[in-house]
Order: C-alpha cells, then structure tokens, then sequence
C-alpha cells in the first residue's frame, strides 16, 4: 500500500487541470499557510523553506532523496483504506482470559471521554492550575485502586499488569529486609507477566524461582514473591499463610489482583499483601488487540516513598483552597537520574480515566452486580461441564474455569470456534475459559455444546441443574464496606455523568484550547480522522491471543506501520511492542545488551549519557544493568567531545552504548553526530538515538543512517497519538540488521526479551499513527518537519529581542524547539519560571516546559500544526509579561505585589471583596489581548506544592467538603 498515488489521475490529459488532492490533508495538518510561511520566513531572514532547512540542519547527516511513503491521500480515502483493513480482522467471543476480557464501555464514556478531544489531548498535569479537571478523575483512580486492593497508597497507572509486576519485583528489591538475590514467582501467573518478569530480572542479576506457592516456596531464599490471584487458570487460593511466611523472613508480598474479582473476594490488603497490580481494562476499556488500558499499583502506607511512577495528591492554592495536583516524586527521573525508582515516563492517565469514569457509572452496587453476575455464570457453567461428565480442575474459582479435555483440546477448541467462541489452550491436556461482562446464559450453553460435543445432553443437563452453589469460599468472601465515598455513588443518571464529564474537562486546558508548547513532547495536532478508527470494533474486540487468522487486519497494520518507520528513520527492522518512549529505551539497551552477550562481550557495561539528557535515559540504562557515566556539555549546549573522547578512552573495553537524543534536547542539530557515533564505534559500543526529537527530522534526516544502531519512536509525540493527560503513548524502536534478532519476542508464548504484556503494544491506538503517516505521505511529513522547525524559528526571532535565546546551531537556527533562558531575569528581578508559567494561564496558554533540559529555562515547541496567529498571540503574551518583569526592574512594582507572583487569577479573586492588590482586576484577569468572551478561568490559584507533599493526601475525601 505504500506506494500508492494519491489520485486516478492517468496520463490521459483528460483528467488534468481537475486539481490533485495529496496534499489536502497536510495542509489542514500544518498551521500556516503559503502566505504566513512566506511572511515568517522574511521574518526569520531565510529565503526559502529550504534555505533554512539549509541553514538548521547540517549538510553531513541531510537526507536528499525520498522516504518511499508515496503520496498523501485525503482522510476520507485513508478512512475507507483502513476500513478494508479492519474488516480482515474477524471479532469473535474471546473467553481466552488471561487478564484480558470483554467489557462494555458506556456510551457516554465512550463518547465524552475516550472520543473527547477535551480529555484526550490534554498533557500529563504537570501545570496543576490548569489541569483540576483531569487530577480529580486521577484522584478518583487512585480512590478506587485503593479501596479495590484494601491498601493505603495508588498511583495514577503503569503500562500494563506485566510491567506493573516487574515494578512490584523492582519496588520489593529496594524495600525487601531480605540479603535474598531471588524473587518467587507463581507459576499460576499470566505467562506474559513471568515473561516480562525474566526480562527485568536478567540485567539485574534476580534469579526467578517459578512454583506453586504451596509446596515450593521457601521464604528464606528470596527477598520477595508474587501471587496471581486468582491464577491464571482460574483457581482462587488463600495467600494468606504464604505471605506471613514472607514476611517473617523480611520479604515482601505482592498480589496481581483481577480487579473485577475483587468486588466478591478479600482485598490483597487484608490477606497482608504489601504491593498489589494488575490491569482494570475489564473497567470499561476495550480489550485492543492489547492495550491501551491501565495497570494498576498500590502499597501499604509505609512504602509510599518508593512506589514508581505519579501519583495525584490534594494540597491547597494560595487562598487556602483544597486542589490537586502531583505529588512531589513525579519529576524524580529528572533529579535522581540513575537512581529513580522506575524509568516510568508516560503511563496510561486516559484509560485510567475511562475506567474510573465505568466505577462511577455503575457504582459500588452495579459493580458487585455485575461481578455477581459473571461469577453466576461461571458457576453455572462449572456444574453444568461436571454433570456433562466434564472433569473440572478448577474448585474454588470468580470467573475462570480449567478443564480436562482427554486428548480432545483440539476438538474442543474447533467446535468453540465453529460457535464463534475463542478458549484458551492451557496445555495438550486442557483449555481455559473465562466468562466476562459480555457473557449470557447462551454463552454458558455454547460452553458446554463445545467442551462436551454433546448437544443433546447439553438440554438435558440444564434442565437438571436447580440452584448452583457459588464457589468463592466464604473465608475468601469479600467483608465489610468499600467504595463508600460519595463520588462513586454521585453519578446515577446519565444526564448527571455527563454533566460530571463536561464540568472536569471544562477546567482543564488541552490542545482543543490553545498551543501547548512543551518543549520535548511534541504536542501536535491529533487529527479527528485520525482517532475514528480506535472505536471501530473490528479493532476493540480483539483479543491480543486471538488465533493469528482472526487478526490479519492487524497483521497488515502492524506490516506496514514497521515498513513505514523503517523507511522514515532508516532502520532495518521495527519492534512495535514497547508501550512508551521509556520501555522503548529499556528495549534498545536490553537489544545491545544480548548483541554484545552474544559476541562474548558480557564485559560492556558502561552507557555514556550526556548530562543534557532525559532522565528516562539514565533511569533505563540503570534497569538494563547498565553503569551510567556522565559526559559534560560544552557551552552551547554540545556534547563536549573533549569529555566524550576522554571518557571512551577510560572506559573503552566497557563501552556498551551511548544514548544521544538528535537533534539534542537543547534544540540544536549538533554538527559532529557522526563523529559521535563514529568514535563510540570504533571503541566497540553502540549508539542508541533518542528519538523523541524525530518531529525535527522526518524527511531530512534518519538516525539509521547517520549512526544509531537503535532508537525509540514515541508515537505520542512525532506520529500524533494524542497524549491523553499522561498516556497512552507508544514507544517503538527501530535497529539496525545487526540488533534484530534481539528484539522483543512474543510475551505470551514466553520467547525472550518480552518489554511488554501484549505482542504489539497498545495495538488499538496504532491506526493513529498509521493514518498520519498515510495522509501525509513523503511530501507531507517532510512539510511537516520544515514547518515545525520554522514556527520554532518563528518565536526564537520573536522573542529574542525580548529574552535571551540559550542555544543555537552553527548558523545561528533553532531545531523544532528553543529554549529561552529566564535566569538572568530571576537574579535581576527574583521572577521566577513559575511565576512567568503561571501568569501564562491568564493569558489563557499551557507553559513550556519548565526547568528541563536546564534549569530556570523555558523549552518552547510550537510543532508544526499552529498557525501564526497562534504563534504571535504566544509571543505577544510572553511580551506582554516581559514588560511586568520590567517594571519590577524598573522598582515600579514590587516581585510580592505583581500580578506575576499572583499569577494565575480566578473568579475568586475578580469578585474579592477586600481586593487591595497594586494591580485592577482587569489587568489581573484580562492582560494583554485577552478577550472577555474566551477568557479561561483556572478553577484554582497557585498551588503550595510543600504543603501538600507535607501532608500527603492521595485518595478522594469521604465528603465532598472540599468541592465548590
Ligand atoms: C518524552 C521523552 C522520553 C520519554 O518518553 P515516554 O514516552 O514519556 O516514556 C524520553 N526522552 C525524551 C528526550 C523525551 O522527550
């Protein structure tokens, strides 16, 4: 499909002069247009788009020829394209479990959440002022985690239930009292989780010691053990004697917990569990061929500290106002590099949302309903099977049943599918079948039809049944209340979650409101034709284990997404299987890592990082069994290849990679990448490309050629997937021929160097990418590059005479971002980057990133989509606060009574009534060209970060008290 023309045109000169539509949907992806590009180029004195490419990006690495992605098509042609896809998809019932099962998502979750630009291109809540909204559904999460598990402290989601228990393995290592180098593991855990599990082990030196809790346990032998509960197959055993024998030996307990059984049965808390995971996608969120969908952690209160990735707590604002916002580790990669806790970067906020938004849909009574439901289901099944003659191995069980097939697995299996019913084939011996939300009485029916091939007996059977015990044993049974705040029984009516729904997003600021021009993360349009497909149930309901011939669509997705990335970045081979930029990392180094085991080079084990560099990159390294040694910057921001040739001479027979990010997290194309990689070579490591910069080269530049041997490509980021509030994001890496055979392998059958639960990642968000790429074509994407980095030129020239541009490239351009450096201003004036971010909101804008790669700087990205009226009414905002800041100069105003200190400016305090500022309300709330009628108000004022890490609060309130 790749090198499709976009039109019918033929040669004919009939059809000429009707006009060519390739790049109709580029030009309603890039911003400006031919007019306001030819008037910002004589602004940033260039000639021609391409002069300035010319001038940005070094002749050296330039890519001159085509990509091989043929033309752009239009989005209606793109849509009816990937419709012949998804249509080879086949959607059949999936009883196969194994931690993924149908559900059903509410229409109006569905509608005003998942397919809600509001909510879906919101950024991770970073800015807390302008982000109330989506910091109340995470907070809701986070409640609900918490009373699910019965444990004190949530997090707001990790990547999937099996790098959530790879954390779990991670966090109970750096907790356990235990000297032990082993983690036990049930083998009735999902196979995906214990291949996830080797994977993180093996760098780490853990050995995994796999058994039945019961007899092969020895709590001496281990600083840890992880129980699925209930197993995989089904079974639903008491923990609590195994945990207590862990404990007393100073490990420590982990739970993978099926969030839907824990309506019915004990919590991981009160069996002693000091760590529970696992996935809520059974909350509403399509099973996705994988994902996306939110895993779940929680801990005991004394742990707090150490649990990885966000975690949403409550504070006040300066009035005194309870708000939320993120608790203080959120940002720890950044400061604590090698030593952070997890290299967890982007999570899953949106699905996370989704499927608070289902436990406050249903509520604590439609939820035990509908559990009660399932398990009914599963128990009528399970006596119907043994009266059939079935042997069922299964005794105590919520939802999943393992039977005995005598040989006849394969026989079974085709008589399900021939019901159009996919089983799980456990082992030759037998199959499992787990029921779900979906699942009706003609489900049980069908069950029994094709595990006994009986179809008379099957009626006899069910006329005979009576009443059927339940079989979740009563000390397992469930006590006591949960669930019980008010929140999760305030939305009964749709018209009331709808409302909900629309008063959350209504507080935040997303890309459906203005730029967002956080330097590093790319936040691009994500274009409605893009997102349709992720709905389309040919999609949604595809079990990741389905048999391959019900997946052929997604087999064609997969293909071409991996052709095209390997024609974009000028890698040999893909690997779509990483969930996030950071997993992509930890893949790339675990790729190296096997490359240079497999040459004998077990040896190599120092990654060289530049100081500029994300702190995934550290963080990932450390997870790979990595050494991380700092290589200095020079002064404009390059690596200091002084540095760099020292430290390879130090350290060359250990060398195993470098991590570069090009062009460098500073902004500027370096012009000596290929002595770089040449250098780390020669000395034997391998170079790993950042690839979160990509949106600055598409179409000019590819890391596979100029000298990565591996990069990661962060979906959410270049190739429009949209950020989600914190997630879904996808992170696929690229390798040259010489690492593929060390890419991930399929989780489920357990193959090697498994970085994720499902084979392909989040499966359901790829059409995103795929649609971008289609639409676009080789011109387009390229535009698109060409444009980003004019629009970032565009605001460096404007803001320059206004505040200090900190780096440039040889001829004095910016890549697709700058950073403009607000430190002087601090010393001269005490403003600092929060104040100038905060008083941004006024002004109705989302701050740059603030503070990274530098310190007390801003990293300003417009992308590409943004028009120049956009782009000005950016700059003249920051202009607009430059001359506050000079009138604290100028001793006019004092730093305490400006509005930049103040910043941002509510409703509460237009109609303060003691309002006594050295400022009017007007120019507090409505500054610079601010209109009245498109005003954003920030629901809160500035948050008091100290108090709430002080007085860590991270579960919703058993009264609404604190709500407007
Ligand atoms: C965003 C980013 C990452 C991490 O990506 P995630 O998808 O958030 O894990 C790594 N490096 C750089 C330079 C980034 O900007």
């Amino acid at each position: 499909m790749l090198a499709v023309t976009s039109s019918s045109c033929g040669s004919s000169s009939l059809w000429h002069g009707l006009g060519d539509d390739a790049g109709a949907f580029c030009a309603r992806h890039v911003g400006p247009d031919a007019q306001d590009v030819a008037g910002m180029l004589r602004v940033v004195g260039a000639d021609t788009l391409d002069s300035l490419m010319a001038q940005t990006v070094p002749d050296s690495i330039r890519l001159h020829g085509a990509m091989g992605l043929g033309h752009g098509v239009p989005e209606h042609v793109a849509l009816a394209r990937l419709r012949t896809i998804a249509a080879e998809n086949r959607v059949l019932t999936s009883l196969i479990g194994q931690g993924y099962y149908d559900t059903i998502l509410p229409s109006v979750i569905q509608r005003n959440v998942l397919e809600n630009p509001a909510w879906y291109t919101a950024y991770t809540p970073y800015q807390p002022e302008i982000s109330q909204g989506r910091l109340e559904a995470l907070l809701n999460f986070q409640t609900l985690v918490i009373e699910l598990t019965g444990l004190e402290v949530a997090n707001a989601s990790l990547l999937d239930e099996g790098t959530a228990a790879a954390e779990a393995m991670a966090m109970a290592r750096r907790v356990s009292k235990s000297r032990a180098t082993a983690f036990f593991v049930d083998a009735d855990c999902h196979p995906q989780t214990i291949a996830v599990l080797r994977t993180r082990a093996e760098p780490m030196g853990w050995q995994l010691v796999l058994g039945d809790p019961a007899t092969d346990l020895d709590p001496q032998a281990v600083f840890g053990a992880l129980f699925q509960y209930p197993g995989s197959t089904g079974e639903l055993r008491d923990p609590r004697a195994w945990i207590e024998s862990l404990h007393a030996a100073g490990g420590i307990a982990a739970v993978c917990a099926d969030p839907m059984a824990l309506m019915l049965v004990e919590s991981p808390g009160a069996l002693g569990a000091d760590i529970a995971v696992g996935t809520m996608q059974r909350y509403g969120m399509p099973m996705g061929a994988g994902g996306p969908h939110a895993a779940y952690m929680a801990v005991r209160d004394a742990l707090r500290r150490n649990i990885p990735g966000r975690i949403v707590g409550v504070s006040v604002d300066s009035r005194g106002k309870p708000a939320y916002r993120l608790a203080l580790q959120t940002r720890e990669q950044h400061i604590r590099r090698e030593k952070a806790t997890s290299n967890i970067c982007t999570a899953q906020a949106l699905p996370a949302i989704v499927s608070s938004m289902y436990a406050l849909y249903h509520g604590p009574a439609g939820l035990k309903a509908i559990a009660g439901r399932i398990h009914g289901l599963t128990a009528i099944a399970a006596a119907g099977l043994r009266a059939l003659g079935c042997t069922v191995v299964t005794q105590a069980f919520f939802d999943t049943l393992k039977v005995k097939t005598g040989g006849q697995t394969d026989a079974v299996i085709a008589r399900a599918l021939e019901a159009g019913m996919n089983l799980r084939r456990v082992d030759d011996a037998h199959i499992g079948i787990s029921l779900d939300e979906t699942s009706t009485p003609d489900t049980v029916r069908a069950i029994w039809r094709s595990v006994s091939g009986d179809e008379a007996a099957v009626a006899r059977v069910e006329a005979g049944l009576g009443t059927v015990d339940r079989a979740i044993p009563a000390d397992l049974a469930r006590k006591g209340e949960f669930l019980t705040q008010p929140i999760f029984s305030a939305c009964r009516s749709e018209t009331d979650m709808l409302r909900y729904l629309r008063r959350l997003a209504d507080r935040d600021l997303a890309l459906d409101r203005t730029m967002i021009p956080l330097g590093s993360c790319t936040m691009k349009l994500n274009a409605t034709a893009e997102m349709l497909p992720i709905t389309w149930p040919e999609f949604c309901n595809i079990h990741p284990f389905a048999p391959a011939d019900q997946m052929r669509g997604y087999t064609r997705l997969f293909t071409d997404l991996e052709r095209m990335l390997c024609r974009i970045s000028g890698y040999a081979a893909v690997s779509l299987q990483p969930n996030s930029g950071a997993q992509g990392e930890f893949a790339g180094l675990m790729a190296i890592r096997g490359y240079h085991h497999a040459r004998g080079d077990a040896g190599r084990d120092v990654c060289l990082i530049p100081a500029s560099a994300h702190g995934t990159n550290p963080a990932s390294a450390q997870m790979a069994g990595m050494r991380v040694v700092v290589v200095a910057c020079d002064g404009q921001g390059n690596v200091d290849m002084d540095d760099l040739k020292a430290k390879i001479a130090k350290h060359a027979p250990q060398l195993a990679a470098i991590m570069i990010t090009y062009p460098s997290t500073h902004g500027v194309f370096e012009e000596n990448v290929r002595e770089i990689c040449d250098l780390v070579h020669a000395a034997g490591g391998q170079v790993y490309v950042d690839g979160a910069n990509l949106n600055a080269q598409v179409g000019l530049a590819q890391p596979g050629v100029y000298g990565g041997d591996v990069s990661h490509f962060n979906l959410h980021k270049t190739f429009c997937i949209p950020h989600g509030g914190g997630g879904p994001g996808m992170g696929p890496i690229g390798v040259g021929a010489h690492l593929a055979p060390y890419l991930p392998g399929a989780p489920q059958r357990g193959e090697a160097n498994a970085i994720s639960a499902a084979p392909f990642g989040s499966a359901d968000v790829l059409p995103i990418s795929w649609m971008y790429m289609v639409m676009m074509g080789d011109e387009g994407l390229k535009r698109a590059t060409g444009i980003a980095i004019l629009n970032s030129n565009y605001i460096a020239t404007r803001l320059s005479g206004h505040y200090p541009v900190l780096y440039r490239g040889a001829q004095g351009r910016v890549a697709h971002e700058c950073i403009i450096d607000l430190r002087p201003l601090k010393d001269e004036t005490g403003v600092t980057v929060d104040d100038i971010a905060k008083r941004l909101i006024d002004h109705g804008f989302h701050a740059p990133t603030v503070s990274f790669p530098v310190a007390g700087t801003f990293m300003i990205e417009p992308t590409e989509s943004e028009s120049r009226a956009e782009l000005d009414r950016f700059c003249d905002a920051m202009i607009a606060i430059r001359a506050e800041i000079a009138a604290v100069a100028a001793g006019e105003m004092g730093i305490e009574q400006s509005p930049l200190r103040h910043a941002p400016h509510t409703v509460r305090d237009l109609t303060d009534p003691d309002w006594n500022r050295a400022y009017d309300r007007a120019a507090a709330c409505l500054p610079g060209a601010v209109a009245p009628a498109s005003k954003y108000w920030s629901p809160v004022n500035r948050l008091d970060n100290a108090y709430g890490d002080r007085n860590l609060v991270c579960s919703c309130p058993d009264t609404g008290s604190y709500m407007d």
